[in-house]
């Protein structure tokens, strides 16, 4: 049997999306979960052979909004209030870097430590792939990806990963629903636009149920 490596992205998929950095706001600040949040990661815990790993850009380090220690802070809360609701997360793992554009555009200077082409960066695998072999002792390719986010750079690193997508919408980022639209019309077999998070698990429950059934249909032959 197949193992399983679900990717979810962190702020504005789990975490609500104040329009802010999460963790940029001093110890007095607040967090609170998406609608579904916990019920859709419950739902993927019932996945057999799977591991569900938190994947985030944290592009405010570079900004100089936050520190290591405030995203590590954010992550371990993010990790409670699912525990809280008896979901588990098996992984958290978090790029720290923006890419050369991305300095440009923000006007953050090149020198800066946190700014390097990296391979974990979203759109890139580099993430998910280190999850299945840590979380799951597998090789990414002998594994089954997916992975939940609200932006087109969640979406495009299942698919560079070689896995699937879920794109669960979240009212700040209306740019990314029509960019992912447009993907969808090539990889419309990879990418899912689910309602909400539910949905999203949902999905990733069929489709695994589906490839299993392939699999086994595949041995009878
Ligand atoms: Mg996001
Ligand atoms: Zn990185």
């Amino acid at each position: 049997m197949q193992q399983v490596l679900i990717g979810i992205d962190r702020d504005g998929t789990l975490l609500k999306d104040t329009g802010r950095y999460p963790g940029s706001e001093g110890p007095s600040e607040v967090f609170e979960l998406c609608e579904g949040a916990i019920d859709c990661v419950k739902l993927l815990n019932q996945i057999p052979n799977s591991a569900v790993a938190i994947i985030s850009n944290q592009s405010g380090l570079a900004q100089g909004r936050l520190g290591i220690k405030d995203v590590e802070r954010v992550n371990n809360t993010v990790k409670k209030l699912l525990e809280l609701g008896r979901a588990s997360i098996q992984g958290i793992y978090f790029c720290e870097h923006v890419s050369l554009d991305y300095a440009r555009t923000k006007g953050i200077s090149l020198s800066n430590s946190f700014v390097k082409e990296c391979s974990d960066m979203k759109p890139n695998p580099g993430m998910l792939f280190r999850a299945c072999k840590e979380l799951l002792r597998t090789p990414p390719e002998k594994c089954n990806i997916y992975m939940i986010g609200d932006r087109s750079d969640d979406v495009l690193s299942g698919l560079s990963a070689g896995g699937k997508s879920v794109f669960v919408k979240s009212s700040v980022h209306q740019s990314d629903t029509l960019e992912i639209k447009k993907k969808m019309q090539i990889h419309y077999d990879k990418i899912h636009n689910a309602k909400d998070l539910i949905g999203a698990a949902e999905w990733i429950i069929m489709d695994v149920a589906r490839s299993c059934a392939k699999e086994i249909s595949a041995k009878d032959l």
